[in-house]
């Protein structure tokens, strides 16, 4: 073969070789285009040079430009080069080339026509480096949702903050003043009691009842301040339980000893069937006795004369158990949610003739949560209340 018939056929088959590529590059062109059709997300194809190719129907519809106007201009020339930003020559002839294939690559372009967009890129080099992929998503709505709730959330905790500063200031404030009120309450029972014994002389008959009046309040006064110092002690988290090992059956037991001249008073009978085995839990023994003694007062306060409390005890997968159940006024359902929060009374056909405070329930379950117990209602309007109480079994 000759050196020129050689260089001919050299020559004729770089062409063959050329044509083969250009038609396999048209049929995965027809293939990428196909694909591109269907996609929702705008998608655009460039060759090696940044040119279109192709784009397919939701590119145009979300940037606003024409087909005519889009094929076989450069990336950055569409829509009179609004397309053409540092941020995206970035992404073309920097980042691509190097990575290849990028995910979720985040830019912002301002577009004349559209706007300040964020968006997020991914694109594929395929059909070495001749063709470029490019899925462009907009994000910008996604974002500013994300800006707004970040901004929210920050808002709701300034907002949280504030208010637990109020009612911080509000709890320092009631504290304070129960405080101050402790003394000089407790000066005018005390000069009470000197007048009904007589200190000062013997008291007419009508100064007699008056000093009862006197004394009435000055207890109920001293009730409710010890009330408050109480709870407040309890929400500053100023209570530190002195746990020991207590039977909490006997304990009962001593509760209902304590109240029985108010259940006597009242015409009312407290059932409690003592079990045989011992009730044992980790209590702090005079908080828990207070909450026993709360539980009754409750039982016998809001219900009628002459009915019945009946207590129970059991232990039940590693907890005590205590119920209190009434035949009282009951508690509606809608209200039974309120009964633990703080000052909260609900009213029923007794609440006006018996005092309270709405503290006693809060504190309670304060006390047993700090046990690592709870507190349970089960109740109807007229039907009476059962009250439950759990603590964790154990010596
Ligand atoms: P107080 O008795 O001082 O009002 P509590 O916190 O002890 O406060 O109780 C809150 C409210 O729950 C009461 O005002 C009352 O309406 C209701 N309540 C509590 N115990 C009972 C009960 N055994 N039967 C019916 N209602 C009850």
């Amino acid at each position: 073969m000759t050196k020129e018939i050689k260089q001919r056929k050299q020559k004729n088959d770089k062409l063959i070789r050329q044509e083969k590529k250009i038609t396999e590059l048209k049929s995965s062109l027809v293939y990428y285009k196909e694909i591109t059709e269907t996609i929702r997300q705008p998608f655009v194809i460039l060759d090696g040079d940044l040119q279109v190719v192709t784009a397919n129907p939701a590119f145009y519809r979300k940037f606003k430009v024409l087909k005519k106007d889009t094929e076989g201009r450069r990336m950055y020339e569409l829509g009179d080069n609004q397309w053409d930003t540092p941020e995206l020559r970035e992404f073309l002839e920097r980042v691509l080339p190097k990575k290849k294939k990028l995910n979720d690559y985040e830019i912002t372009l301002d577009l004349p026509s559209l706007g300040r967009k964020t968006m997020l890129l991914s694109a594929r080099q395929v059909d070495s480096k001749q063709l470029i992929l490019l899925a462009l998503e907009d994000v910008t709505e996604r974002r500013t949702l994300k800006l707004n709730s970040e901004i929210m959330t920050k808002n709701l905790i300034y907002q949280r903050e504030k208010l637990q500063g109020i009612s911080d200031t509000k709890d320092e404030f009631i504290a304070l003043a129960s405080h101050q009120l402790r003394t000089p309450a407790t000066i005018v029972k005390q000069y009470v009691n000197m007048l009904a014994e007589g200190y000062a002389g013997e008291l007419p008959q009508g100064q007699e009842d008056m000093l009862t009046v006197v004394s009435d309040s000055n207890e109920r006064q001293l009730e409710i301040i010890e009330d408050l110092l109480r709870v407040a002690r309890a929400d500053a988290g100023k209570v530190n339980l002195s746990k020991t090992s207590r039977d909490l059956s006997k304990e009962v037991e001593t509760a209902i000893d304590s109240l029985k001249s108010i259940f006597k008073e009242r015409g009312q009978t407290v059932l409690f069937d003592k079990p045989k085995e011992q009730m044992t839990a980790l209590v702090d023994s005079k908080l828990m006795f207070m909450v026993l003694e709360n539980m009754l007062d409750n039982a016998s306060k809001y219900s009628p004369k002459d009915t019945k409390v009946t207590v129970k005890i059991e232990q039940n997968d590693g907890d005590i158990i205590i119920s209190f159940k009434d035949k009282g006024v009951g508690i509606r359902k809608k209200d039974q949610a309120k009964l633990f929060k703080k000052f909260s009374r609900v009213h029923n056909s007794l609440s006006d003739s018996v005092k309270g405070t709405g503290l006693g329930l809060y504190w309670v379950k304060k006390i047993i949560d700090l046990h690592g117990g709870g507190i349970e209602v089960s109740s109807t309007q007229g039907g009476g209340s059962t009250f439950i109480v759990k603590v964790p079994a154990g010596v």
